[in-house]
């Protein structure tokens, strides 16, 4: 077996990778290969907890458009995916901070706080730059 059959046949491997007896024996005798499939292996692992994590539709669609544009492998979208999730936790975090105070307790700078939040764009410019930020980072 030849290095490019292997990688030929990682590649049409679905998760979990099971490599066939002849490419483990490949995969034994080659360090370059053994290198392809772990790293192969890291990736399915990442795409596996990625996906067990709940993302609204609408981010999904934002993140794939951006992933498009550019030819890259994908790692380098890790930073940027983190990012933009933690920034919408930290914006819901502070939208749901808001939602559990009552009423009365509400300041004019909470309210101004909160009608930005809950504004239909909120978070949007923020999102942007973190995304861009960490992108063209390299
Ligand atoms: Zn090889």
């Amino acid at each position: 077996m030849t290095c490019n059959e292997f990688t030929n046949r990682l590649a049409s491997l679905k998760y979990p990778l099971e490599i066939s007896p002849e490419m483990k024996r490949h995969q034994e005798t080659c360090p370059q290969c053994a290198l392809a499939y772990n790293n192969a292996v890291m990736l399915m692992q990442y795409i596996s907890e990625e996906k067990a994590v709940k993302v609204s539709p609408f981010l999904k669609t934002r993140v794939a458009a951006k992933l498009d544009k550019p030819v890259n492998t994908g790692w380098y979208a890790r930073p940027a995916i983190l990012s933009v999730v933690s920034v919408i936790v930290f914006i819901f975090g502070i939208v749901s901070a808001n939602l559990l105070e009552s009423p009365e307790k509400i300041n004019p700078m909470e309210s101004i706080a909160s009608d930005y939040y809950f504004q239909d764009n909120y978070g949007t410019q923020l999102e942007e730059i973190w995304f861009n930020a960490n992108y063209y980072e390299e």
